[in-house]
């Protein structure tokens, strides 16, 4: 070893924040050396350790590299004795307490695409190229630090050439952990539908390509999961999945390079950044025209949902085929199949073919979904999961725990150190095999972050699923009320102090009294949660069911208010006296403030839906018809001592449905009798901070008219930007609760 030299100085520096997985040690070492320093880098627990030995001018250089070099990182640096290094090297990872943050898996890089399409590059069309910039990062780890071993490519030796890539220091595979070739990595397989191996690797890609212009439907394994994948411009393909897949009217995403997608629905440059981000989410974009395909894809919507290729082997099919359908690879709301033979079990009856490849999925992961408000930069995530799965949201929560979530569309959560960590979404716990995802996710996350809380927190329902499964695994479990969780979710990824006026619109959730709510306004102040005012109760004739069979909606509001001689004739060929029956004696007849229910029953009374086959399908049509028919009135309604009477409403629709009023501008009222009630509560409580939450404001109208008219009167708006807004993001409110629930103690 050489003796330091006279005048050398010496830094440690600890690096922590998301420094693994992003080609963070390359990055150091190349900044090292071109500053003559000697030293090492290595990933520990906590992130990342550097240590640097040269003149101080350089050393000087090399920190000001550090702080600019634009990795979410936090650095902090000690002079120590001089390091005695002949040379500056990336050593092996230290294993001490694992609370380093991990990147999401990333979309494939434009070095890396080049690549992918040049007939003289040796990855020429290789469907599993990355580099330290690109490729799967959360769905191939089993456990940190981030080296090749704790990942599924531990089974994959490098070849010469990739091993000299991965040690050349100067090269961007320099440490790239999923690093392979076609030598060496993984390869595509093609089966049919009796697992029988017809192909393999380019010959696999092009007889996939070849049976999906044939009309073929495909299961094709991606990063996260299987997709169902088809050729999206051909229609009776997409109507055969349509009935393979008993999925009637729920839209199908598509995937399209950015120039097709252009094609079909407006982009505007906030969505088209999001869609090239790294993350490549599905988007929700408006439709550009009523073609019969459009149509096909998404029925009654307005917009469809568009992905870019984000993963190599996506890259290389939409080159041949530029508009495919790509929806989860699941038996309807099952997890996403991420093996072989969860594929060949669950797919069977839907696929013909299956494109599949030897790197495992060590965590499944559907496709985000994410919609932007029109024109400006604000977007939603309706779903939250590849490519922002593991990035935590910083909060100020204090106590580790685990936060349970809700029984539908969830997503739970781990906070260490402050930091909420949401899982990939699992759906409907009420689906036994969603339940063991739930179950697998949580441990897998466990492991994952090395961390064990003994706390645990979830919804006060006495039958969520969430709520036993907590209760079973930890001993001091703290419950969240299903409204108060999703304002604290909105206070803690805002982080908002003082007082706050909550409207928190949504389907359903258990509330303090037993009753469903839904349509709440909520107080906090001291913090502390209370109950303002909310719709007036209805009943649900049959309960749940009133989701799907969305008339009862209709007839129970019209029985409600006294209005049942007005019903519109088309509601007549349902059972409705039945319906008027169960409520008059109280039969199987919650009581509910659901917003969420009415928007339902104004889709049955104008005859746009009078049964959803999906979550939200009536709401969403009722949304869609808006765009060609916007009115600025609205009804009128009640309000007194905090309770929403909308027996005037309710009449001023069967009014206009007797004069043939077109159901667009119905719709258009209706929603700007909505924004009426937001806007003249929140001027009543003269509380400047507004959070706004729950599934209703999905409905991107309704969000949109709401925020720029409270904006225009002075207040602050807040609600989830980096989580869900529906019932995936109540995690993080329930987090923050149990936190308070201590401090409060
Ligand atoms: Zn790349
Ligand atoms: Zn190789
Ligand atoms: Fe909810």
């Amino acid at each position: 070893m050489l003796k330091t030299s006279k005048g050398n100085k010496s830094l440690s520096i600890e690096v922590s924040g998301t420094a693994q997985g992003l080609g963070f040690r390359p990055f150091v070492y190349n900044l090292a050396v071109e500053n003559n320093l000697t030293g090492f880098v290595r990933n520990t627990g906590l992130g990342a350790q550097i240590a640097v030995c040269g003149k101080e001018s350089s050393l000087k250089k090399f920190v000001a590299g550090l702080k600019k070099s634009g990795f979410d990182a936090k650095y902090t640096i000690k002079k120590t004795i001089q390091t005695k290094c002949a040379s500056f090297k990336i050593i092996k990872s230290k294993n001490t307490e694992i609370t380093s943050d991990f990147p999401q898996d990333l979309a494939l890089c434009d070095d890396c695409r080049k690549e992918l399409f040049s007939s003289s590059d040796r990855r020429h069309s290789y469907p599993f190229i990355n580099c330290i910039k690109c490729g799967p990062r959360f769905s191939i780890i089993k456990k940190l630090p981030y080296d090749r071993k704790n990942t599924v490519m531990d089974k994959f030796v490098l070849c010469g050439d990739c091993l000299q890539e991965y040690n050349n220091s100067s090269n961007r595979r320099f440490h790239a952990q999923p690093n392979a070739c076609g030598k060496c990595g993984p390869q595509l397989s093609l089966f049919n539908a009796d697992k029988k191996l017809l192909s393999r690797r380019d010959e696999a890609l092009c007889d996939a390509v070849r049976l999906l212009k044939k009309g073929k439907i495909l299961a094709v394994k991606s990063i996260g999961g299987y997709h169902l994948c088809c050729d999206a411009s051909n229609l009776n393909t997409v109507k055969k999945l349509r009935k393979r897949k008993q999925r009637p009217y729920k839209p199908f995403a598509v995937m399209a390079d950015i120039k097709t997608a252009e094609k079909l629905c407006f982009i505007n440059k906030y969505e088209k950044a999001e869609l090239l981000s790294k993350s490549a989410p599905i988007a929700l974009l408006k439709k550009k025209n009523n073609m019969a395909m459009l149509d096909t894809l998404a029925p009654d919507n307005s917009s469809l949902g568009i992905m870019l290729p984000y993963a190599p082997l996506h890259h290389l099919l939409t080159a041949k085929i530029p508009l495919l359908v790509m929806t989860s690879g699941n038996k309807s709301d099952e997890p996403i199949s991420a093996t072989e033979k969860e594929a060949f079990l669950n797919l069977r009856e839907i696929a013909d073919y299956f494109l599949t490849h030897n790197r495992d999925i060590e965590n499944r992961l559907d496709d985000s979904i994410v919609k932007f408000l029109p024109g400006c930069k604000e977007k939603i995530i309706i779903r939250r999961s590849r490519g922002y799965v593991p990035v935590p949201v910083k909060t100020g929560i204090s106590a580790d725990m685990f936060a349970a979530g809700g029984d539908l569309k969830n997503n739970f959560c781990f906070v260490r150190k402050g930091n909420a960590y949401l899982s990939q979404y699992a759906g409907d716990l009420e689906e036994n095999a969603n339940l063991k995802f739930y179950d697998e996710s949580v441990n897998k996350m466990k492991s994952f972050l090395d961390i064990n809380p003994k706390m645990a927190v979830c919804d006060a329902h006495p039958a969520y699923h969430s709520r036993a499964y907590a209760e079973k695994h930890y001993k001091k479990v703290n419950f969240a009320l299903h409204h108060y969780a999703h304002m604290a979710s909105v206070i803690a990824e805002h982080n908002l102090s003082g007082n706050v006026l909550g409207f928190i619109f949504d389907g359903n959730g258990y509330g303090e009294d037993g009753n469903i709510w839904g349509g709440e306004f909520i107080l906090y102040s001291r913090k502390k949660f209370k109950r303002a005012g909310h719709l007036d109760y209805f009943q649900l004739p049959g309960g749940d069911i009133c989701t799907k069979e969305v008339w009862r909606c209709a007839v129970s509001l019209l029985y409600k208010y006294d209005l049942l001689e007005n019903m519109p004739e088309h509601l007549k060929k349902y059972d409705y006296k039945t319906i008027i029956k169960m409520a008059e004696n109280n039969i199987n007849s919650p009581l509910s403030s659901s917003i969420g229910r009415v928007f339902d029953a104004v889709a049955a009374l104008t005859g746009i839906k009078n049964v959803s086959t999906f979550e939200a399908e009536a709401a969403v049509a009722l949304e869609s018809t808006i765009a060609a028919h916007k009115t600025p009135s609205c009804y009128k309604y009640d309000m007194e001592s905090g309770i929403i009477n909308i027996s005037k409403l309710l009449k001023g629709i069967l009014n206009d449905i007797e004069k043939g009023v077109l159901a667009g501008v119905i719709s258009s009222k209706f929603h700007n009798t909505v924004v009426d009630i937001v806007v003249k509560t929140a001027m009543k409580y003269k509380i400047k901070k507004i959070a706004l939450g729950g599934g209703v404001f999905q409905n991107i109208y309704l969000l949109n008219a709401v925020r720029k008219k409270l904006l225009s009167l002075g207040f602050d708006i807040y609600y989830n930007k980096q989580i869900p807004l529906n019932d995936g993001g109540i995690c993080l409110g329930q987090a923050y609760m149990s936190n308070l629930f201590m401090k409060n103690k």
